[in-house]
């Protein structure tokens, strides 16, 4: 007697090879019935014997495809039709965005099998995948998603792969970008005049050159990264001197996960990141006296950032020898964005590489690596990227299309469809003139396959006068239009992401800079108040002067200058043992003079400050280094008390904590114990103020977002400050705190913006 049943699966279960997975299963058990894509989620019809259903049901909820996350599954008995086949249903109604285009995925473990079994069609191919698993962001040209709409139309199908792609039983039934080596692309090795062909030999010898060395510059899925042995200190100097990076610290790959926990300290949840779809790097506590590692990846820095091997190319080059942890950074010099087109990589970092490790199938767009930390908060993205763009991140309650374009520096891109709202992979920093133009494209890339119309669009945009993203945004002649406050998007990128469109919260915005209500440059901002009802500025950190305003940033001595000047008894700072250089004095100059000079509530600046007097008087290499090296100096340092940061009249006053830094400095305490005071003084003062208007408001929740939240030990602090009261504390974890979560925040505020 056969029973029926209807299931319907919510959750991450479309466009990840949930259809032919259930096709097999359905198969498994002799069930009949039929699924498709739903309006929400996929859809099934079974019919059979009673112990198919109950063991389809079981493998659906302990075998789902590796890519899918399963929220939940509803089980209704129904009556049964008579079929007697299974089948794959095309949906009727048009597919919701959200299925239109999956972020790119990890190489899936039954991939991983075929690519070491001799015999395999796909034995070391560098290209393998299936519908659990590959490229997708990263080849897509347009849409509907098939594959003359991507980067491997110009790779027919052979025979053997045209059979798995029509095959419903098949893993790789409608893998867009299935390929054998037979039909598909394959690996070179470009070595000054030489030319080695074939997959396996070029990238044996690629393996082989990285043993010995080499740097090489390897085509991936996103871009072009640099490679070489991690733990060999000739090869890592010579490409920080090559790359012109002085110091950033460069990410390393990771043979597999034994590899990792031998290098950083790994709690669960980090390891949960590490092994993720997305495949981030994972920022993680170095563990001390590993050989594999030279310092000089990540110099003076507490942290590594790890990943493991995310495409077949990485597990090949391990399996063909090369050094189990590998630098593996964005091929590119200094800061500019990762070179992604072959012509161009072989161009810009000829005198880099050594060698060019080249894929023939080419990259649709450039989306770097990912970067999350399992923080204080739990876990956190600090840069959005591959494996995750260009995904939903929040629902919004509205059906407008917005376009929100971000900030200048990490720029990110979000677009609101259908009440969803999709965030770009990072961009990065619009100075750069390709970046500049990702940015261009990846607006056009969006609406085109978001199918959105600009005319109906609203864009929202930084209210930064000078803002190249803002210019562009005014540019596009799109008629509806706002100009949204920086800090406040960073408040409401988190309450976006969690959804709270009333909630009523004390936001602090604490940042490097961005353009305040009244044209000065702000960055530590208390506000009040909900995404529904707007922000109201209710304390922000005293002012002080900025000499060169934005430019300031280079030069921690300079913000010092500005800030300093308020500091009464000041001793000469150009004297030991201060010793600041002569860009002081000239910084000090502009100020007393009032030329060039900008007010600022900035909290970066204010940490390039006391950084300065602790020792960092050099110029900065890249954004927000003096800051962290201060929270890395007030890390190996024991409990202190925390100096004086006192909150009054809308202010908090930085005048008694770098009164604190400078006496105790010429008292000759050390220097550690003076960065873990200024630390904890800056937590307790904004605790204090915090609950203050937490009390005067009557609220409970506190939220915490922009750059200066990248600082563990500042969150640690407040998390043990404000765990002792009842207030409840939110951060970012969708979205980086960083710039990088700026569109997310604008996107939320135009949503409930009023147009009178
Ligand atoms: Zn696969
Ligand atoms: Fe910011």
């Amino acid at each position: 007697m056969p029973s029926a049943c209807s299931i319907r699966v919510r959750g991450v279960v479309q466009g990840v090879g949930f259809r032919p997975f259930v096709y097999r299963l359905a198969r498994a058990n002799t069930l009949a019935g039929w699924v498709l894509n739903g309006e929400e989620g996929v859809e099934i019809f079974l019919e059979g014997a009673e112990k198919g259903l109950l063991a389809f049901v079981q493998d659906l909820k302990t075998q789902p495809p590796p890519a899918s996350s399963i929220t939940e599954i509803e089980v209704h008995s129904a009556a049964p039709l008579g079929l007697n086949e299974f089948t794959i249903r095309e949906s009727h109604r048009r597919e919701r965005p959200t299925v239109r285009i999956s972020p790119d995925l990890p190489i899936c473990d039954a991939c991983v099998n075929e690519l070491f079994a001799p015999g395999d069609r796909r034995y070391w191919y560098p290209y393998i995948n299936c519908t659990n698993c590959g490229p997708r962001y990263t080849v897509v040209l347009g849409l509907p998603y098939d594959r003359a709409n991507t980067t491997m139309q110009h790779w027919p199908l052979d025979d053997y792969c045209a059979a798995e792609y029509r095959d419903p039983g098949n893993r790789r039934f409608h893998a867009q970008p299935v390929a054998c080596p037979a039909c598909g692309p394959a690996y070179y090795l470009h070595q000054s005049e030489e030319e080695i062909r074939g997959s396996e030999q070029s990238i044996r010898k690629a393996a082989l050159l990285l043993t010995s060395g080499s740097i090489l510059a390897v085509k991936g899925l996103g871009g072009y990264h640099l490679a070489c042995d991690a733990s060999n200190p000739a090869a890592v100097t010579a490409l920080r001197e090559r790359k012109y990076r002085k110091e950033k610290p460069f990410a390393i790959m990771a043979r597999d996960l034994e590899v990792a926990r031998q290098l950083v300290e790994l709690s669960p949840e980090a390891e949960a990141l590490l092994l993720s779809v997305a495949r981030p790097i994972v920022l993680a506590p170095a563990k001390a006296g590993s050989s594999q590692v030279d310092p000089e990846v990540a110099p003076e820095n507490n942290e590594l950032g790890v990943m493991l091997p995310y495409t077949p190319l990485h597990h090949l080059l391990f399996a063909a020898g090369a050094p189990e942890v590998l630098v593996m950074t964005s091929a590119n010099r200094s800061s500019e964005p990762i070179a992604y087109e072959d012509d161009e990589a072989l161009d810009r970092l000829s005198g880099i590489a050594d060698a060019f490790l080249i894929g023939e199938r080419p990259i649709a767009r450039r989306v770097d690596d990912s970067v999350a930390r399992d923080g204080v908060f739990g876990p956190v993205i600090l840069r959005r990227a591959r494996g995750y763009a260009p995904g939903a991140v929040a629902r919004l309650p509205n059906i407008r299309p917005i376009l929100a374009v971000g900030a200048d520096l990490k720029n990110t891109i979000t677009l609101v469809v259908d009440g969803q709202a999709f965030m770009s992979q990072h961009i990065g920093d619009l100075g750069h003139y390709q970046s500049l133009r990702a940015f261009k494209e990846t607006i056009q890339d969006l609406i085109s396959m978001y199918e959105v119309r600009p005319e109906e669009l609203l864009v929202a945009y930084d209210s930064h006068p000078q803002y190249a993203s803002s210019s562009h945004a005014l540019a596009l002649g799109i008629p509806q239009r706002l100009a949204v406050q920086h800090h406040r998007s960073h408040i409401a990128s988190v309450l976006a992401e969690r959804g709270e469109w009333e909630k009523r919260i004390v936001g602090v915005s604490f940042d490097g800079t961005g353009y305040g209500d009244d044209g000065s440059i702000w960055g530590g901002e208390i506000f009040v108040g909900s995404i529904k009802d707007g922000f109201d500025r209710v304390g922000h950190l005293r002012s002080a002067s900025l000499p060169g305003g934005d430019a300031a940033a280079q030069y921690p001595v300079q913000a010092a200058a500005g800030f300093l000047v308020q500091v009464e008894d000041l001793p000469d700072l150009t004297a030991p043992p201060f010793t600041f250089p002569q860009r002081y004095r000239q910084a000090v100059d502009l100020v007393e003079k009032n030329v060039r000079t900008f007010p600022t509530t900035s909290i970066g600046r204010l940490f390039d400050s006391a950084a300065a007097l602790l020792g960092f008087t050099r110029e900065v290499t890249f954004e927000g280094q003096a800051a962290m090296w201060l929270e890395q100096l007030a890390c190996s340092a024991k409990a202190t008390e925390a100096y004086p940061f006192p909150y009054s009249e809308h202010e908090l006053d930085f005048r008694p904590l770098l009164q604190a830094v400078v006496c105790d400095r010429l008292r000759g305490r050390s220097v550690a114990e003076i960065a873990r005071g200024f630390q904890r003084g800056l937590a307790q003062g904004l605790h204090d103020a915090v609950v203050s208007f937490c009390d005067v408001h009557r609220l409970d929740v506190v939220v915490l977002s922009g750059g200066v939240f990248q600082n563990e030990l500042l969150l640690k602090d407040l998390k043990s400050l404000f765990e002792a009261g009842s207030r409840e504390v939110w951060t970012n974890h969708a979205v980086p705190p960083n710039d990088g979560g700026i569109s997310l925040g604008q996107a939320a505020l135009a949503a409930f913006a009023r147009f009178d």
